[in-house]
């Protein structure tokens, strides 16, 4: 569970920039946010909150119960590893590694030390529909593939929430339907997911929807 109270997050520049104002934000468990919104509006410094990646110039986020912003770096790192992953518009697969070892080269923390990298990677591209795919290299993989390998390396620290930003901007429709099943199909697993998106095709398909205008959150019907 998400709890934002009154989030402000300044960047010195000359004037300062507000880029967040104030937003108070509830998500719960297994929720489907979409946030939309005109570029340079604050989606972006928003999901870095989120992400745990940056913190607050004022205001309270609690994650899961835990109040983040007074945080030490290297609890929020640790947290950062335990329950989120994160979805870029472009991929970041290295081209001269396989899936599976691209897979393999997540990011991830002790707690999950036991089981080796390669059987977690192949069990997360089984989760994501990638299970014939391991040994492929990424240039022989549609749109949607990549992008849903990138997805199983986020799911490698078994995370409980996903941040994405503009997950299908490079996607075709074809391929933005594959990586819409498989938010549909995380989120029935209890993922919370949150997509930052320019999409109507992807902000229907989200349970809720918030626009961030300058800063300022306000919730959509
Ligand atoms: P886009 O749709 O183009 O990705 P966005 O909604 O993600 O835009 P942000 O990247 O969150 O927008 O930026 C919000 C505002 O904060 C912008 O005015 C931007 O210039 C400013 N900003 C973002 N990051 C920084 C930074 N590190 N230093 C200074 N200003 C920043
Ligand atoms: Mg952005």
């Amino acid at each position: 569970v998400i709890s934002l109270a009154e989030v402000s997050r300044e960047f010195a520049a000359e004037p300062p920039v507000r880029a967040l104002d104030r937003v108070t934000l509830r998500v719960e468990r297994g929720d489907y946010l979409a946030i939309v919104g005109p570029s340079g509006s604050g989606k972006s410094t928003l999901l870095n909150v989120l992400g745990l990646l940056d913190r607050p110039s004022s205001g309270s986020y609690r994650l899961d119960g835990t109040e983040t912003t007074t945080l030490r770096d290297g609890a929020r790192t640790r947290l950062r590893g335990d329950r989120i992953g994160f979805v870029f518009q472009s991929f970041h697969l290295l081209s001269h590694r396989s899936v599976v070892e691209n897979v393999m080269l997540a990011e991830i923390y002790g707690r999950h030390a036991r089981r080796s990298r390669r059987e977690r990677a192949l069990a997360a591209l089984e989760r994501v529909g990638l299970g014939h795919r391991t040994g492929f290299a990424p240039d022989r993989l549609s749109g949607g593939e990549r992008q849903r390998t990138a997805i199983a390396r986020a799911l490698m620290g078994e995370p409980s929430l996903l941040l994405c930003d503009e997950p299908t901007g490079n996607l075709d429709s074809r391929n933005t339907e594959s990586v819409l099943d498989l938010f549909d199909e995380l989120r029935g697993q209890g993922m919370t997911i949150v997509v930052i998106t320019h999409e109507q095709e992807v902000s229907e398909r989200a349970g809720r929807r918030v626009r961030i205008t300058d800063g300022v959150l306000v919730e959509e019907e």
